[in-house]
């Protein structure tokens, strides 16, 4: 700073005055109140050159200082005068530079105005050229909806056109081309709002800036007076620019908002993102329409068909829902023609209640069937069996007795039931499995045969048996029905040979056929994972034949049939129509209820079990994910209330997971349950453990044991494994455990009550009601409930109840006692006292 203070003063004159200077300068400010010195200094200089510039140095403290530092030659009065004169100067001078500093302040404020309307002129600049654009693009549209009328019309009647303004340029969009039209139209209305814009700016505008601003004015009232072709001039080229970036814009955005309707394929399962994807919308604007059903889900969830198609919908696109994926189109579905059709063998489900005799009637018709001789008569358990009728018709049996396997492989879509025989014990009635028999065979629309059993106990009564089936709309032919019924006695063998008559009879009427001359297909009606043989499959050939060696899909599991094992536990080349086999060569266990069938090539097996697993796989993701608000409140609510007893199974078979799966889901309330973490075939393994350790499940095994490392682990986490080889010991047990779950219920017993004579006022003990029991007993230790005209307006204990003077435990009816609340004064006369207890009952599911 002082470097600079040093310049000035030096550059511009005096030396000597240099020390004042820069005082002063210091004093009052920056640099130019340096300079105002100087020109101070130029004004003395006239009177006294040198010197002057010497006592001209400012500061009152300076002038102080002057005196006595230069008496040489000055007389006192001149030096007076001079004094005076530098006072003056002096004052002036402090005065001057106020004013310049007031100036300077105003340049400075100026200088920030300008900078401010600079910008705001950028601003209105930017803004007008938006308005330019969107004037363009509104122009240009207008040409050219004007062209095409032209084209329409030979004439164009003004009072079309929908602004006067733009109406010359419709003209001249009809007469001459589109692009000359749109220059005019921009252009025309372009300066005209530029000028109006630009109005109040150059009111504010300041003097420096004021050329610039004014020529720029006179431009725009030049350009006003000439309807806006002044500023053409200036800007065409820009304007042109201008005008092709708007219309590309302009076309751009209309393309967007044109909404594109598109057809979406739709899988039965789809991911959000792709569901996004396919329909060219963004993925969070899917996820919130699906927000707004309720559904919380994130990109990478899958959502299920319905789902997905009410977001399509509310797109505005359509679904099309892709049922079957292309690879499973290689699947044979062509229709058999009626001469190739043979007739076939009836499929044949027992169905009935508990204990009436339905194993036991299984294994006398096959036993009765079985060749004389024949090794012993060891029969394979398949799953089904073929027995031959009396009248040499062919029957096939499934062996899975119970409604789980029909149901269950009926709720998978394979109806493999052409008859149902429904057995009743002829000693025993119509019982709830019956009436649930009787209901699966209606909805699956099977006829039914009746089969009355144990007809050989002396307590057998078939014709109640009969009468009570009427009830339930099964009207027999002993009683002029359509239903046949046959007596029998699966223990001595009675009416076997009939029922498999009636059974055969029957199937005459149902008319079954098959072409035996195509690709099998076929349901798996059981499988398991065999130790030595790997999984098998027991398959009812529905259609076709199957032969070794072929390729098949089952489920979502492939294979190549390596062997054919028929019921007998004989090797088979083929099976044809409604013969059950044991298939191996598969890839993975099936389950029941899965379709099998033949495909040409390894690869379009492969292929649709992949792509099946894959479904399956999205399905449950699907299934899992996308927990609606609704289910979320619901299992918040449940979880406080309903207490679960998870369990892990495992058995031997299919048939027999599912059978106990579906009667463990039977047991429970609205307050207990069983919940099946999992059910499979086979050995109880390591994982089953683990599972079953993580939720604190028991392990249970129907038929199947745990293998070693099981045992270990089992033993090791303290996971409890119980055996069964009776599905009902198994349902009991887990059922008594679950009651085990239930909360004790409370029961009240009232046992007495007491009326108030008298009330007495005792000190230290408060009310004390002088009561007379009139109904059983009064308790010390039992509640109490203080009624007023049968209304209760107390509960609560006993503080005291004596028996004359002495607290006493019991005071029996008809005797008087005297009794005081705890915590409760207000008794009355005319009250009754009613006595509970309450006792804690365990209750039973
Ligand atoms: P499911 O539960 O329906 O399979 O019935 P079962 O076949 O296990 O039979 C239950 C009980 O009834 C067994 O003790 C059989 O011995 C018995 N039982 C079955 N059929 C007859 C029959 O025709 N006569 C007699 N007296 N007992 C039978």
């Amino acid at each position: 700073m002082s470097d600079t203070d040093g310049k000035k003063p030096l550059g511009l004159g005096g030396g000597s005055g240099r020390s004042g200077q820069v005082k002063q300068s210091f004093s009052h400010g920056r640099t130019h109140n340096v300079a105002v010195e100087i020109k101070r200094k130029r004004v003395v200089v006239p009177g006294k050159t040198g010197a002057a510039g010497g006592s001209r140095s400012g500061s009152p403290s300076a002038v102080g200082g002057d005196p006595s530092k230069r008496p040489a030659g000055i007389s006192d009065a001149e030096m007076e005068r001079r004094m005076a004169a530098l006072r003056a100067a002096k004052a002036r001078e402090v005065e001057e530079a106020a004013q310049r500093e007031a100036d300077e302040k105003a340049r400075e404020e100026e200088r920030e105005r300008r900078r401010l309307e600079a910008e705001a002129k950028e601003r209105e600049d930017r803004e007008r050229e938006e308005a330019l654009r969107l004037k363009a693009e509104e122009d240009e549209r207008r040409a050219r909806e004007a062209e095409l009328r032209a084209q329409k019309k030979a004439e164009v009647t003004k009072p079309k056109a929908p602004e006067a303004r733009p109406a010359p340029a419709d003209r001249a969009a009809a007469e001459a081309a589109a692009s000359r039209a749109e220059t005019k139209g921009v252009s025309a209305a372009a300066p005209r709002k530029t000028e109006r814009d630009r109005a109040p700016t150059d009111d504010r505008d300041s003097r420096k800036k004021n050329s610039d601003d004014s020529r720029r004015t006179g431009k725009l009232s030049l350009s006003q007076a000439m309807d806006g072709e002044g500023g053409r001039q200036r800007s065409l080229a820009a304007m042109k620019r201008k005008q092709e970036k708007a219309r590309q814009k302009a076309m751009g955005g209309s393309q967007r908002q044109e909404k594109q309707v598109r057809d979406v394929q739709l899988p039965e399962t789809i991911l959000v993102s792709e569901l996004a994807n396919r329909m060219a919308e963004r993925t969070p604007d899917v996820i919130k329409s699906l927000m707004r059903m309720g559904l919380m889900v994130t990109g990478n969830q899958g959502i299920d068909a319905d789902t997905a198609e009410l977001v399509i919908d509310e797109f505005g696109h359509r679904a099309v829902r892709v049922s079957d994926a292309d690879v499973e189109q290689v699947i044979d579905q062509v229709e058999d023609k009626p001469e190739d059709l043979k007739p076939r063998a009836p499929i044949i489900t027992i169905m009935g209640h508990v204990d009436h005799g339905k194993t036991s009637l299984l294994d006398a018709i096959r036993h009765a069937n079985v060749v004389a001789g024949e090794a012993g008569g060891i029969t394979q358990h398949i799953g089904a069996y073929q027995v031959k009728a009396s009248n040499g018709a062919l029957l096939t049996f499934l062996d899975t007795p119970g409604h789980a396997a029909f149901t269950s492989m009926r709720a998978r879509g394979a109806q493999v039931t052409d008859i149902v025989v429904l057995v009743v014990a002829a000693d025993d009635a119509v019982m709830p499995q019956t009436v649930e028999a009787i209901n699966h065979a209606k909805a699956a629309k099977v006829p039914m045969i009746v089969a009355i059993n144990k007809v050989d106990k002396p307590s057998a009564d078939p014709q109640k048996v009969r009468t009570a089936l009427l009830q339930h709309e099964v009207v027999v032919e002993a009683m002029s029905g359509d239903v046949q019924d046959v007596e029998v006695s699966a223990k001595t063998g009675q009416g076997l040979d009939q029922l498999l008559e009636a059974i055969a009879l029957q199937a005459e009427i149902l008319e079954l056929k098959a072409n035996p001359d195509r690709p099998a297909q076929g349901a798996v009606i059981e499988a398991k994972l065999d130790v030595g043989r790997g999984p098998v499959a027991t398959v009812l050939v529905q259609n076709g034949t199957l032969k070794r060696g072929d390729i098949f899909v089952v489920g979502e599991q492939w294979g190549k049939v390596r062997a054919l094992i028929n019921d007998q536990g004989e090797r088979v080349d083929q099976a044809g129509p409604s013969v059950p086999v044991e298939v191996l060569g598969l890839n993975g266990t099936p389950e029941a209820g899965d379709v099998l069938n033949v495909v040409e090539t390894e690869a379009q097996a492969r292929e649709i079990a992949d792509y099946r697993e894959q479904a399956a796989k999205d399905k449950r993701a699907a299934a899992g994910a996308a927990i609606t608000l609704d289910q979320m409140l619901a299992k918040a609510k449940a979880d406080e209330s309903v207490a679960e007893l998870p369990v892990v199974v495992k058995a031997d078979v299919q048939g027999s997971a599912e059978a106990i799966v579906q009667a463990l889901e039977k047991i429970g309330n609205d307050e207990v349950r069983v919940r099946v973490l999992h059910y499979g075939v086979g050995a109880i393994t390591e994982s089953d453990i683990g599972l079953a350790e993580a939720s604190q499940a028991p392990v249970i095994g129907f038929n199947v044991r745990a293998n070693a490392p099981a045992r270990n682990a089992a033993n090791q986490k303290g996971v409890e494994i119980r055996y069964y080889s009776i599905i009902y010991d198994l349902v009991d047990d887990i059922k008594a455990a679950a009651s085990g779950l239930l909360s004790a219920e409370v029961r009240e017993n009232f046992i007495g009550y007491a009326e108030i004579r008298e009330v007495f006022r005792v000190t230290g003990v408060g009310n004390v009601a002088g009561c007379l029991v009139t109904e059983g007993v009064a308790r010390r230790s039992a509640g109490v409930r203080l009624l007023r005209d049968n209304v209760v307006i107390h509960e609560g204990t006993l503080k005291t109840l004596k028996r004359f003077k002495d607290e006493v435990k019991e005071v029996q009816s008809g005797q008087e006692c005297g009794m005081a609340f705890e915590n409760y004064d207000d008794i009355r006369k005319g009250d009754v006292i009613e006595i509970f207890e309450r006792e804690e009952v365990q209750r039973q599911l």
